[in-house]
C-alpha cells in the first residue's frame, strides 16, 4: 500500500505506475508477478497438457516470467491442484497455491 504524498489518498496501479486522483502519479514501477514459495514446489509428470498461453508467474528455476498452468480437480473435497510448467527451462511442479 502506497499513499500519495500531496494529499495522502491511497495510490491505485495504472498502466504500470501509481496513480492518485489528484493528479500526483508515481513513477515507482510496480511488481505484479506472483512468485511461488519454493516449500510448496514438487516436480510432477511431464508428459502432462497444458494450456496454449502462459501466465506471468516467475520459474524458481531459471527466473523465466511465463509459465504455462493447469487446474487440476482431482478431488471434491480438496483445493484444486495447480500444475505449472516453465515456458524456458520445461521444470514442471504443482502448488496449491
Ligand atoms: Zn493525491
Ligand atoms: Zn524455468
Amino acid at each position: 500500500m502506497k499513499f500519495c504524498p500531496k494529499c495522502s489518498s491511497l495510490l491505485l496501479p495504472d498502466f504500470g505506475k501509481l496513480r492518485c486522483a489528484c493528479g500526483f502519479s508515481s513513477a515507482e514501477k510496480i511488481e505484479l508477478k506472483e512468485s511461488i514459495p519454493h516449500k510448496e514446489i514438487e516436480v510432477i509428470d511431464e508428459n502432462f497438457s497444458y494450456g496454449e498461453s502462459t501466465i506471468p508467474v516467475v520459474c524458481w528455476n531459471c527466473g523465466h516470467t511465463g509459465v504455462y498452468v493447469k487446474v487440476n480437480f482431482h478431488r471434491s473435497d480438496e483445493a484444486p491442484l495447480r500444475i505449472y510448467k516453465c515456458e524456458k527451462c520445461r521444470k514442471v511442479w504443482r502448488s496449491s497455491k
